[in-house]
């Protein structure tokens, strides 16, 4: 009676062992795999749709294969914080510099001074220090109604604090990153106080309380809710490619306008790109960040999100083309970072909602 007993208990050892020896092997097998095949882990604020595809090309062309994870921007610096140096990400893509100051600051990201890049990039579009830099740009601008408005009408930002514009202002609200960087460019150059007098006078112009994205504002332009309204280019380029006719039909109603064309010229903002201090992967992170600035990059990756390339003399859309050429601000952009927080006070006390 033991005999078996024993065999039985025998044989399951054995088994066990056995098991356990094919989990190690292919454990190994799979570690190789993965050796064997270059990875980078992308972070990215933008959405899948708008960056995969080049992602796959820059997987066609190296070999390196892409993990992705998309959230809100907020979302991911919360994340890269909490996983500290175990966190799996080695790259940072956002949608705006806001986003990526933040990051630097609390110190999630590493500086890599790449020189391809820096001599694709100008100054004013990356980090000083090489924590990130800008991948695409985009402006805010102003959007007008030509059956109520003269683009004679129209000059700068400062100029719809105007009691022209007494309640025909449409703008998003305070909480928005773009217009805490618009704010910010103008405590940049003009200083908190001028900033606050400006500030108040425009607020009093608001059509309507903000509510809604720089989409909602350009539908309230063209319903007759207000007369012009400040938003990114790329909305109304998106609306005027969109699928829906509706979409293209209420963007064809309303008119660019760049403001401050004869003082700094229109507030930019970028999307834009960082290596983690936790990358792993720093080299193919690196060549990610070398492809996505090449020529061909640029000029698929602005005509799909309706921007405009980081890097000079790279071909835009014609969409872009139909909007003219336009003086850019000049103003570095981590200026926009460093100027937030006195921004989002000098908002409050105006009383942005
Ligand atoms: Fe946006």
């Amino acid at each position: 009676m033991r005999t078996p007993s024993f065999t039985v208990k025998y044989l399951n050892t054995l088994s066990c062992s056995l098991i356990s020896l094919l989990l190690v092997s292919s454990q190994i097998v799979a570690s190789q795999t993965h050796a064997d095949q270059a990875e980078v882990n992308v972070y990215s604020a933008r959405k899948e749709a708008l960056i995969k595809p080049l992602l796959d090309k820059f997987t066609e062309k190296t070999g390196t294969k892409v993990n992705l994870v998309t959230s809100k921007g907020d979302a991911l610096l919360t994340r890269l914080k909490a996983e500290g140096k175990n966190s799996p990400a080695d790259v940072l893509i956002t949608t705006d510099v806001g986003r990526l100051y933040r990051a630097k600051r609390a110190g999630v990201l590493q500086s890599v001074n790449i020189p391809e890049i820096e001599s694709r990039i100008a100054a004013q579009y990356r980090d000083s220090e090489g924590f990130w830099y800008g991948l695409s740009l985009r402006s805010r601008v102003i959007v007008y109604a030509p059956e109520r408005v003269k683009a004679s009408e129209l000059s700068s930002y400062t100029a719809l604090a105007n009691k022209h514009w007494h309640k025909r202002v449409c703008i998003r609200s305070s909480s928005n990153i773009y217009n805490q960087s618009l704010v910010a460019s103008m405590i940049a150059h003009n200083g908190v106080a001028k900033t606050d007098t400006w500030l108040k006078q425009f607020v009093a112009n608001f059509a309507q309380p903000p509510r809604g994205g720089d989409r909602d504002q350009i539908k309230a332009v063209v319903a007759g809710m207000c007369d012009v309204a400040v938003v990114n280019s790329y909305y109304l380029g998106a609306m005027l490619n969109s699928k829906d006719q509706k979409q293209v039909d209420i963007a064809n109603k309303v008119k660019l306008f760049w403001p401050d064309q004869k003082g700094h010229g229109a507030h930019m903002n970028i999307s834009g790109i960082a290596v983690t201090k936790a990358a792993k992967n720093k080299q193919q992170a690196i060549a990610l960040i070398t492809f996505l600035s090449s020529a061909q990059s640029q000029q698929w990756y602005g005509a799909v999100n309706n921007e405009y390339p980081v890097v000079s003399g790279v071909k835009i859309s014609d969409t872009l083309k139909s909007w003219g050429t336009f003086k850019a601000d000049t103003l570095a952009v981590e200026k926009l970072g460093d100027k937030n927080n006195e921004a989002v006070k000098a908002m409050d006390r105006a009383g942005w909602k």
